[in-house]
């Protein structure tokens, strides 16, 4: 079944005003009200058909949408592809006349960005968030990644414009295309934006297929991403105008990017240093050695452990560590080793430990020999 005209639900001409438009509202929905109709099905349904239509009507900007392209304004996905365009306008149209009201005598506008709506029906376009996460060693050694962003970007068929190729957009006889209109009260002269085509001062009567209008389609665009050697986690990189694209030829949106870089299993980052813990065997640590340990770069370094070296000790590698953002200077990394105690020793192990146990240990573990020497004096001290 056809939807039936807004304006015949209504009962009124298509150039009613506002105040019309409300007090015909009122009087049909008194008529058909459930609590007078109990139990008529067609009161209700009239009821709905009326309030839908009201709902529609009383918005200047969806009474303009509807005005150009009928029910298809709310239906959504005109020709299946964004649609008019008009749907998320709709939520902020209030504030928006408000500004156009008060905007100029204020001492200007809003900021750029963030969908304002020029006098001009000129709208910003949305700006968008990505996440990219990337390694640590991405981090370290820069990288240009490629990423894939599902924006909406200017319709190709029309060039933006949203008539049908060949046809062009006519001057809105509401506003004689001047994209708004003055209504005087009393003293004041106010002057809004036209709500019959939103300030464009034009209006399409053959709305381009493959916008339906908006002059703006939904598209994945790859973008490539230069992010520099030594980013920091939860960095964030703007692409000025690689937003959402406005609408009627209103300026793109911009890009943020948010970094986060992914732990990594072996180093732990602070700033431009670098630390990595590394076991060592406690004959290496006694009897010292050499260990291999990783590098940033994906490769491995030599790093000598002295004879004696014991847990928590730190070796720095200077200039291993992360770059510095713009400098040529790199931080340092730092090897910290953690002496690992033997365990599931083999017969003859436990012989050989065993028989280095017996061998006085006064002077091979100073510290333990030495602290329950002092355990012993103290108590001893205590009693006597
Ligand atoms: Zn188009
Ligand atoms: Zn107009």
């Amino acid at each position: 079944m056809a939807k039936r005209d807004y304006y015949e639900i209504l009962g009124v001409k298509r150039s009613a005003t506002d105040i019309e438009l409300k007090s015909s509202y009122r009087t049909l929905a008194k008529e058909c009200h459930p609590d007078r109709n109990a139990g008529d099905k067609e009161a209700e349904r009239r009821f709905k058909e009326l309030n839908e239509a009201y709902e529609a009507l009383k918005d200047p900007q969806k009474r303009a949408a509807y005005d150009q392209f009928g029910h298809a304004a709310f239906e959504g996905g005109m020709g299946g592809r964004g649609g008019p365009g008009f749907g998320p306008d709709f939520a902020s149209s209030m504030s928006d006349i408000f500004d156009d009201l008060f905007g100029e005598f204020m001492g200007g506008r809003r900021g750029q960005g963030g969908g304002g709506r020029s006098r001009t029906g000129r709208e910003a376009g949305a700006d968008l968030r990505y996440n990219l996460e990337i390694t640590l060693a991405e981090a370290y050694a820069g990288k240009t990644a490629q990423i894939r962003v599902p924006a909406s970007v200017k319709c190709e068929t029309c060039s933006g414009a949203g008539a049908k190729p060949g046809t062009k957009a006519k001057t809105c006889t509401t506003c004689g295309g001047m994209g708004k209109v003055r209504a005087s009260q009393g003293f004041f002269t106010i002057e809004r934006t036209c709500p019959h085509c939103q300030g464009r001062g034009e209006m399409i009567d053959d709305p381009c297929a493959d916008c339906g209008g908006s002059g703006r389609v939904q598209k994945e665009r790859t973008l490539s991403v230069n992010i520099p050697a030594g980013v920091e986690d939860g960095t964030r990189i703007r692409l000025a105008g690689e937003g959402e694209a406005g609408l009627r030829g209103g300026a793109p949106g911009d890009l943020y990017i948010f970094l986060s870089i992914k732990p990594h299993e072996f180093f732990q980052r602070d700033g431009a240093d670098i630390f990595c813990k590394v076991p060592i065997a406690m004959t290496t640590a006694a009897l010292g050695g050499q260990i291999d340990v990783p590098t940033l770069e994906g490769t491995t370094t030599r790093v000598k452990i002295p004879e004696g070296t014991e847990s928590r000790k730190q070796f720095r590698l200077r200039g291993k560590g992360m770059p510095v953002l713009r400098s040529k200077v790199s931080g340092d990394m730092y090897i910290e080793v953690d002496v690992e105690t033997p365990k599931n020793l083999t017969r003859k192990q436990r012989e050989l430990l065993e028989e280095f146990e017996r061998a006085s240990h006064k002077e091979t573990s100073p510290e333990s020999a030495g602290f329950f020497s002092r355990v012993k004096e103290f108590f001893e001290g205590k009693s006597g």
